[in-house]
Order: C-alpha cells, then structure tokens, then sequence
C-alpha cells in the first residue's frame, strides 16, 4: 500500500531547509514536496527571540504544517523544528534536537521523525574588541555557519539586532559601533538552517528517522508510523539469570488501530554483564 503515491507534500519552511528534507523524500519515498512562497514561518517564532515561540518544540511543528496545508490547499505537509540548550546530563555540552514532522489529512496520521545531537556550533559570548569577535567565529565555523549581533542579550531592540553575518567586514560593521558605545558586544551562532550546515545535516538526520517510520508499517492494519513505543527492563544476567534494569524488548505500537506487538533483545544481547546485576553486583 502506498498512501503517498501521485501526492505532494507541502514543506512549510523559508530557511532552506527544503535542501535538507527534500530530496531525501524524493529519493527514498518518491514523495515530492513543494514550497510555499511568501510563507513567514518567522510568524511562529525565531530564534533570535524577537517572536516567542507557539508552545513547545512538537506543537509549533505541527502549527507550521497545518498552516502551510491551508495555504497551499494540500492534504500532506511537513514542517521541521529544532531546539538548542545544554545537553540534559552534561550543562556546559550544547546540544541539537531537531524533529520532521509529516501529517497525512487523509490518513489522519501524524508521524516524527527525530535527531538528537551534540554535534552543534550552538554558542553565544560577550566580547569587548574586535579581535575577540574574530576569535569567536573562528570558533564556531564561521563564515560557512552565520553569526548575530547584538547589544546585550537581554531583551534587545528588535531593531539592534543583526542577523545572518557572513563575511568580516559584516561582522566589524555590526560590532563597532556597539564596542565604542557600550565596551562591548554579545554575539550568538545563527541557528537558521541555510545560515547553518551543521544544523541542516540534523535536520536530514531528522528525516532519515521520518523516513525509517514511514516505512514501518502496522503487521495489522498497514499503518505506517509502527515504531517503538515503550521499553520493558528485564534482560537477565548472564550469570544468574535475576532480571535486570536493561532493556528485554522494545513495545511496538500502532498509532491507528492500537496493535501492539514486543520485540526481544533490540540492543542485540540476550543476556546483561554480570555487573549490571542487582544480585551479582550489588
Ligand atoms: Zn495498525
Ligand atoms: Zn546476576
């Protein structure tokens, strides 16, 4: 069964990301996809904080797609969100979580595909010179990933604010005045995805996971989207066979019809070292 055939998804995005995303549809899927013209998704929220963002990472996803649909009168869209911070175990590591996200009208389906990584250039400093400015690029690989300036990074006039910094003589015209006015400056890697090829290489890991779930499909009615929805712990010990906390199987789970089917051992070992044992290792 292929839901996609003869359809076209509509991509609600204005930062390039149709490069990331689209041919990866094409070729894997043979889904092509469209771009709205003159479609603000800067409306839904920016990085650089002049627009809060609609709710959290998934909701403002969802919101693009559904709006892109309505444009463009489509019946399949795909938007794609990313998220940067500090990773959730180790404060001083940034981190990328981005996500793809399909939603089939027809079908009614809605299936995400993620990637989580530490591999960003997610950074932002104070600098009081010029060459302090200059070290920072070079830091975050600039001039290939962009940069901002700003005064301060509290709540700055949207008007202060320059975006998408690529070349030198940018960046000191966007510094100068700044550091003879105030002594210094705070600059932030540009997050926007054309501005950012380590970012757009998420955003195609990000498809790849969408990709990999579309072509999952439901053993019993052919939904695709059948993916893990749940862990259970319980791999033995190889020693002495106690249950342990490591993952037994992965719980599969069909978003349409709620068939749900274990699959054993998803890491590839049927039994846990010894030392992950509660009764062995105590
Ligand atoms: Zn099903
Ligand atoms: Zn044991």
């Amino acid at each position: 069964m292929d839901l996609f055939a003869h359809r076209v998804a509509v991509l609600a995005t204005m930062h390039g990301k149709e490069a990331a995303i689209a041919p990866l549809l094409q070729a894997e899927l043979n889904l092509k996809t469209i771009v709205p013209a003159d479609f603000n998704t800067d409306a839904f929220g920016t990085f650089t904080r002049e627009i809060k963002r609609t709710g959290d990472q998934l909701t403002a996803a969802r919101f693009k797609a559904e709006a892109a649909m309505q444009l463009v009168g489509e019946t399949l869209g795909l938007a794609s969100e990313g998220s940067f911070g500090p990773h959730p175990a180790i404060p001083y590591l940034p981190c990328n979580r981005e996500l793809v996200i399909l939603l089939d009208a027809t079908h009614d389906l809605e299936i995400v595909g993620y990637d989580f990584s530490t591999d960003t250039n997610y950074r932002q400093q104070v600098v009081n010179s010029l060459a302090a400015a200059l070290a920072f690029a070079q830091q975050i690989g600039f001039p290939s990933h962009a940069l901002v300036a700003m005064p301060t990074a509290d709540s700055p006039e949207p008007a202060a604010i320059v975006k998408g910094i690529v070349t030198e003589s940018e960046l000191r015209e966007a510094v100068t005045p700044w550091l003879q006015r105030q002594g210094s400056v705070y600059l932030e890697t540009d997050m926007r995805a054309m501005l950012n090829p380590t970012r757009m290489q998420a955003i195609a890991r990000a498809t790849q996971d969408l990709i990999r779930k579309l072509r999952s499909h439901c053993p019993q009615c052919d939904a695709p989207g059948f993916d893990v929805s749940d862990r259970k712990p319980g791999l033995p010990c190889g020693l002495c066979y106690t249950p342990t906390d490591l993952t037994l199987a992965t719980v599969y789970r069909c978003q349409k019809c709620s068939f749900t089917q274990d699959r054993l051992y998803p890491d590839g070992i049927e039994l846990a070292d010894p030392a992950q044992c509660a009764y062995c290792n105590p």
